[in-house]
């Protein structure tokens, strides 16, 4: 288990060229500055001696100067350069080449339904998911590793299983299932867009079973132990590595730390679970809004 303080998450601006209902950065995009360049060499150069970096946003790849960047991490030995995208981009070939010819090497594009109708619900532009599923392919054709992550909402959840089927027919070495968090326009949204995670367990299991048996690696995200009875080691948390988050107006030393102690929330009945000692709980929204009736602590014996 990779625990090292070692990776920076830097988010280059809030720009985007989707419009997802459950954007945690919600209205960011409209009053949030772009980084400079300047301002993000500096901050490769002063956290050179980490390894991995991961280029998110908003949307990255829209940015005039992905490819400076990339090159410029590149030169500084960043073993790890990772673009987290929506994907679109790499519809285009030559910008999947020059990105990887600048040395971008882990690609984290978002999949959100198992076909056009849901995802391009999900990301409010017609066309995104054709986009996306090409970007798949090209990237998947250019020999690169791909983590595709899918936020889980009240739209798509059931087809959690569908959509683990096609991301192993295109050929991603591991997918992720993120439970949505309830902020930015997803907070917006509450009212629809959030399903209780006991209904959507069943689909979420079938979905990562479907990965497993293809061999591929699958996490999920933001779905307490209690609800994951022998998927336990599928806990994106357990893996995370210790993350530096360089936001627009504030960084994050310790993103693993952040979450555990203001971004998610334990009951006083986790006092009582097995899990306890390393469950970081949902985020702290969740409860706030359904209660912690779903939440049951798992007790030694029945584990
Ligand atoms: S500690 Fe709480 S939230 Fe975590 S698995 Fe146990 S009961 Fe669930």
């Amino acid at each position: 288990m990779e625990r090292d303080l070692r990776r920076l998450d830097i988010k280059l601006s809030f720009k985007c060229n989707n419009h997802c209902k459950f954007c945690v950065q919600g209205e960011k995009r409209n009053y949030c500055k772009d980084r400079s360049s300047e301002n993000v060499k500096n901050i490769l150069m002063n956290f050179k001696k980490r390894d991995y970096v991961v280029f998110t946003g908003g949307e990255p790849t829209i940015r005039a100067d992905i490819f400076e960047l990339v090159k410029f991490s590149k030169s500084l030995n960043f073993k790890t350069i990772q673009i987290q995208t929506n994907g679109r981009m790499f519809a285009y070939e030559d910008f999947c080449k020059s990105i990887i010819d600048s040395g971008a090497n882990e690609f984290s594009p978002a999949i959100h339904g198992p076909d056009e109708e849901t995802h391009d619900f999900l990301t409010s532009v017609p066309g995104s998911f054709k986009q996306t599923i090409r970007g798949i392919v090209n990237l998947k054709k250019m020999g690169q590793y791909i983590i595709s992550n899918t936020v889980i909402t009240a739209t798509n959840y059931k087809f959690l299983p569908k959509i683990a089927k096609l991301l192993v027919s295109l050929g991603v070495d591991q997918f992720q299932f993120a439970f949505l968090h309830i902020a930015g326009t997803a907070l917006k949204n509450k009212d629809w867009i959030v399903p209780k995670k006991s209904i959507i367990i069943p689909y979420v299991l079938e979905g990562l079973n479907i990965g497993i048996k293809s061999g591929r690696k699958v996490t999920t995200e933001a779905i307490p132990y209690c609800f994951m009875k022998g998927y336990e080691n599928s806990i994106a948390e357990n893996y995370i590595p210790k993350t530096k988050v360089f936001d627009q107006y504030f960084t994050i030393d310790d993103y693993t730390k952040y979450r555990i102690t203001k971004g998610k929330a334990k009951n006083q009945k986790c006092k009582k679970c097995f899990y306890d000692y390393i469950c970081e709980g949902p985020w702290r929204e969740y409860p706030e809004i359904f209660g912690w009736d779903e939440f049951k602590p798992v007790i030694d014996s029945e584990k």
